[in-house]
């Protein structure tokens, strides 16, 4: 009998591990309320609600390990899956990852420099916290924020209460903006076994809070030492198994971090062809302690969101070396749909194919 995975969300991330963990052997099983979700296109899906303790049973029981693709699982379906089957990683990591608030605390108590902010739950918190902080600054909700969805930028002070009215009034967490030059991410990998590896940094371009293109290598030698020894604290801390992905902003040459993500990341879709192992296959490798793959880059990769719509396939692939990724979902604006993956022999062919991608690819 081969090993059996359970994934708790069936969505591209889920279809992604399964494509990756197929060739190794693994058989899947996904869980999700939404019958369409595309991961069951290529592995048994069982549907029901996160809070049916029954349907989750069902699912984990003669699952060898449960894991994720999606972070706002709630806490409460980890804990009842885990009666059943071994969840990976832990519901503590998953929570932490959830609140921005204990998030950004965690950060900082491992050592990671954050952008300063207050919790916010009225009017008067966040006057308080926009004097204390400063303007401008961004409101966010704790909670299910993501995308840009669930924050508002505030630049001056008559914006405070229709800022505030517009994300529910609390449960909210200010910050100060920080005019970073750039944003990149690292995406690390730990094994039951404790195995450590770090992929490359990888440079990240948002527009309205979407990610839209990611380069990797990021070379900055410094920069990546700083953060695989902050992430390593982060990984250790945790005694975390998986992939996890931090996003940082460089400002003044120096990293602040953002957030974490406790699964495989849209920042880390260059790996499928352009680093010697993904991150999809480490983190089926990490959550079986097996032994991790080789996370070095094979070239310079470039990775471009497709944003309510895929391009046409005949016209992508008429650029030699690109690979082209449909997640199979129904097209609706603002919606991630699929990537494009290159990977050029060097920095100045990858921003050569970025500019015709970009004729083709809606970003
Ligand atoms: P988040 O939902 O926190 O990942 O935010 C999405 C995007 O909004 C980030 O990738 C940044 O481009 C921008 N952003 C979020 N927080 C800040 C901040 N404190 N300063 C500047 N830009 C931010």
């Amino acid at each position: 009998m081969s090993t059996l995975i359970g994934v708790l969300g069936a969505g591209q991330l889920g279809r992604m591990l399964a494509l990756a963990g197929l060739p190794m052997g693994l058989g899947f099983r996904f869980f999700d309320s939404n019958p369409e979700a595309t991961a069951g296109q290529l592995a048994p899906l069982v549907v029901g609600r996160f809070d049916d303790a029954d349907a989750l049973a069902g699912f984990a029981r003669g699952v060898d390990v449960v894991t994720y693709d999606w972070e706002n699982v709630p806490v409460t379906s980890v804990r009842e899956v885990a009666r059943h089957a071994r969840a990976l990683p832990s519901a503590r990591a998953l929570a932490a990852a959830q609140d921005r608030l204990t998030e950004k605390r965690l950060l900082a108590r491992v050592g990671m420099r954050v952008a300063p902010h207050a919790r916010v739950d009225s009017l008067d918190q966040l006057r308080a916290a926009a004097a204390e902080v400063g303007l401008p600054g961004l409101l966010k909700t704790r909670r299910l924020g993501y995308d840009g969805k669930g924050q508002v930028v505030i630049r001056r002070e008559a914006e405070l209460e229709p800022a505030l009215a517009s994300l529910g009034g609390r449960n909210l967490v200010y910050e100060g903006m920080i005019p970073f030059e750039r944003e990149v991410s690292l995406v690390a990998v730990r094994s039951r076994r404790g195995e450590t590896r770090f992929y490359p940094l990888t440079e990240n371009r948002h527009r309205e809070g979407i990610l839209r293109e990611s380069r990797a290598p990021w070379q900055a030698p410094g920069l990546q030492r700083a953060a695989e020894r902050q992430v390593g604290q982060l990984l250790e801390h945790l005694r975390y198994v998986g992939v996890l992905c931090v996003e940082f902003f460089v400002h003044d040459g120096r990293l602040v971090a953002n957030e974490f993500a406790p699964r495989v990341h849209n920042s880390g879709h260059w790996t499928i062809e352009g680093a010697r192992t993904s991150q999809f296959e480490n983190h089926l490798r990490a959550i079986l302690g097996w032994p991790l793959g080789d996370t070095a880059a094979v070239g310079h990769a470039l990775m471009v969101n497709c944003i309510g719509s895929m391009p046409r396939p005949d016209l992508t692939l008429t650029l030699p070396g690109v690979h082209h990724h449909d997640y199979h979902k129904a097209p609706r604006e603002g919606r991630k749909v699929g990537h494009v993956n290159w990977v050029a022999d060097s920095p100045v062919r990858r921003e050569a194919i970025a500019r015709k991608l970009a004729d083709y690819v809606a970003s």
